[in-house]
C-alpha cells in the first residue's frame, strides 16, 4: 500500500501526511505476533488504513486541513486512534479534508484538492475527500471519516464506496477536533459493507472521556452484515422518504436509485412510501447549528495554545496576535462559518436563528421517530447529483451547501446511517450512492439491508 500511494498519490493526493515508518513498524509488530504463535488482536490486524485528519495522533500532524494547525503534533492518541493501533490495524497517514471538516468537495483544504479517481476533473466529495479517494484508489482498503453533515456518505457516494455514520454517541469524540460537538461522529468507510462493519466495531463503543459516548454495547454490525449477505430481506420494511426522491435530483441517480429500490423488493423486502415533512427545513436548520457550533468550538485558535503564530515580533499586544494569526490561518469558509455563527447566536438573534433552528430539530427527530414505527430502515439517494467538477461549485457556497441536503436529518437527529454504491448515472457513467438510514443504536438493521443489496 505505501508503493501503492507513492504511485497514485501525486495525482490524488488522498494524503496531507504518511507515516511510513510508523505503518511499518505496526505492521512488524502484527507479523511478531504471529510468528510468536500468539492470535491477533483483532480480525483486522495487519490491515492498512487510511486516517481523516481531524482525529488526533500522538507526534504525527494533525492539521484539520487548515494552515492554522500546521506544525502542530499532538500529544496524545483519539481514542479512535488508539482502539485502532489496540486491534493491530496499520495507520498508512492522514487523509485530505475541507478545513476542519467543513465542506463538500474537500476543496476548502488549505493543501489543496483531492481528485476523485474516477475522473480528475471531479471532486471526490468533501468533507472526508481524502479518506475516500484513498479507498477508491486502492491506496488503502480502511479508512475512517467523520460525518457532521455527511462528510462520511456523500464523499462514500461518489466514489462509489461504502461510508457509514453510526449513531451519534455510537464512536467516541476524544480527540477529534471538535466542528460541531452536537452532530460531530466518526465512522468507518471501506470497499464492503463487511470491512466497514468489521472496522465499526473495533472503533465502536463507550467512552469515559467522551460525556456523550452511549454507554451500552456496540450493535452487532458484523453479525448482522454476515445475515443479510445470504440476500434474504423477507420481512424487512423499507421506507422510501418521499421528501428525498423528486425534484432536483439529477435523472441518473434517481433511475439508480429506483432500481435499487426494486432489488431490495426482489430481496424479499416490503416496501413503503412515507413521508417525512420536516426534512425539507434540515439543510436551513443546520447551517444555523453547524455555524453556531463552530463558531464557538474554533475560538481555542488563539496563536497560544496551536501551530501557527502571526505577528509575535514584539511590536504586537497578544490581541493582535490571535488576529493576525486567524486571518492568516482561516480559510474564507471557515471565517464565513465563524461570522454566521456568532451572529445567529448574539444576544436579540438567539432566538430567532439558533433557538428557532434547535425546534426544527426536534420536528425532523419526530419525523423519523413516526416513519420508524411503519418501516424498519429509510432509503433515499444519499446525493442529489454525482461527483460535480472541481471549482464548479467553490464560488456559489449555498450550491455547496445543498449536497448535503439528503445526509443531514440523520445527523440533526442523531441516527445512524450509511452509503453503499448503487451503479453508475447513466449520463456521466459516475457512481451513486443508497442512503440508508436506522433508528438510534440499530445500526446492525442498516448493515443487514446493506449488504444484502450490496
Ligand atoms: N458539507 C457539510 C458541511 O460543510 C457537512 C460537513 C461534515 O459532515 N463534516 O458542513
Amino acid at each position: 500500500h505505501l508503493d501503492r500511494i507513492a504511485a497514485v498519490d501525486p495525482a490524488v493526493h488522498a494524503f496531507l501526511h504518511v507515516d511510513a515508518e510508523g505503518a511499518l513498524a505496526a505492521a512488524r509488530a502484527v507479523d511478531e505476533t504471529l510468528a510468536a504463535g500468539r492470535p491477533p488482536a483483532s480480525p483486522l490486524a495487519g490491515v492498512p488504513l487510511a486516517l481523516k485528519d481531524v482525529f488526533t495522533t500522538e507526534g504525527v500532524p494533525t492539521t484539520c486541513g487548515s494552515k492554522i494547525l500546521d506544525g502542530w503534533l499532538p500529544p496524545y492518541d483519539a481514542t479512535v486512534t488508539r482502539r485502532l493501533k489496540q486491534a493491530g490495524i496499520v495507520v498508512l497517514g492522514k487523509t485530505n479534508m475541507d478545513e476542519f471538516a467543513m465542506g463538500s468537495s474537500t476543496e476548502n483544504s488549505a493543501y489543496g484538492p483531492t481528485r476523485n479517481p474516477w475522473n480528475p476533473e471531479r471532486i471526490p466529495g468533501g468533507s472526508g475527500g481524502g479518506s475516500a479517494a484513498a479507498l477508491a484508489a486502492f491506496q488503502a482498503p480502511l479508512a475512517i471519516g467523520t460525518d457532521t453533515g455527511g462528510s462520511i456518505r456523500q464523499p462514500g457516494a461518489v466514489t462509489g464506496t461504502v461510508g457509514v455514520k453510526p449513531t451519534y454517541g455510537g464512536v467516541s469524540r476524544y480527540g477529534l477536533v471538535a466542528f460541531s460537538s452536537s452532530l460531530d461522529q466518526g465512522g468507518p468507510c471501506a470497499r464492503t459493507v463487511l470491512d466497514a462493519a468489521l472496522l465499526h466495531e473495533v472503533i465502536g463503543g463507550h467512552d469515559p472521556l467522551d460525556s456523550t459516548s452511549i454507554d451500552a454495547p456496540v450493535p452487532p454490525v458484523v453479525a448482522a452484515a454476515r445475515q443479510g449477505a445470504a440476500g434474504d430481506l423477507s420481512g424487512v420494511r423499507v421506507g422510501v422518504v418521499t421528501e428525498l426522491d423528486g425534484e432536483g435530483y439529477q435523472p441518473g441517480v434517481l433511475s439508480a436509485f429506483h432500481a435499487a429500490v426494486e432489488q431490495l423488493r426482489a430481496l424479499g423486502a416490503e416496501v413503503v412510501k412515507v413521508s417525512c415533512p420536516h426534512f425539507d427545513y434540515g439543510l436551513s436548520a443546520y447551517y444555523l447549528i453547524a455555524p453556531s457550533e463552530c463558531s464557538s468550538n474554533l475560538a481555542r485558535f488563539d496563536a497560544m495554545r496551536y501551530g501557527l503564530r502571526e505577528g509575535d515580533d514584539g511590536t504586537h499586544s497578544a490581541e493582535e496576535v490571535m488576529t493576525l494569526t486567524r486571518e492568516a490561518g482561516f480559510g474564507p469558509e471557515v471565517k464565513r462559518r465563524i461570522m454566521l455563527g456568532t451572529y445567529a447566536l448574539s444576544a436579540g438573534y438567539y432566538d430567532a436563528y439558533y433557538g428557532q433552528a434547535q425546534k426544527v430539530r426536534t420536528l425532523i427527530a419526530r419525523d423519523f421517530a413516526a416513519a420508524y414505527e411503519k418501516v424498519d430502515v429509510l432509503v433515499s439517494p444519499t446525493t442529489p447529483t454525482t461527483a460535480f467538477r472541481i471549482g464548479e461549485k467553490v464560488d456559489d457556497p449555498l450550491a455547496m451547501y445543498r449536497s448535503d441536503l439528503c445526509t443531514i436529518p440523520a445527523n440533526l437527529a442523531g441516527n445512524a446511517a450509511m452509503s453503499v454504491p448503487c451503479g453508475l448515472a447513466e449520463e456521466d457513467g459516475l457512481p451513486v450512492g443508497l442512503q440508508i438510514m436506522a433508528p438510534t443504536m440499530q445500526d446492525h438493521r442498516m448493515y443487514r439491508v446493506a449488504a444484502a443489496y450490496e
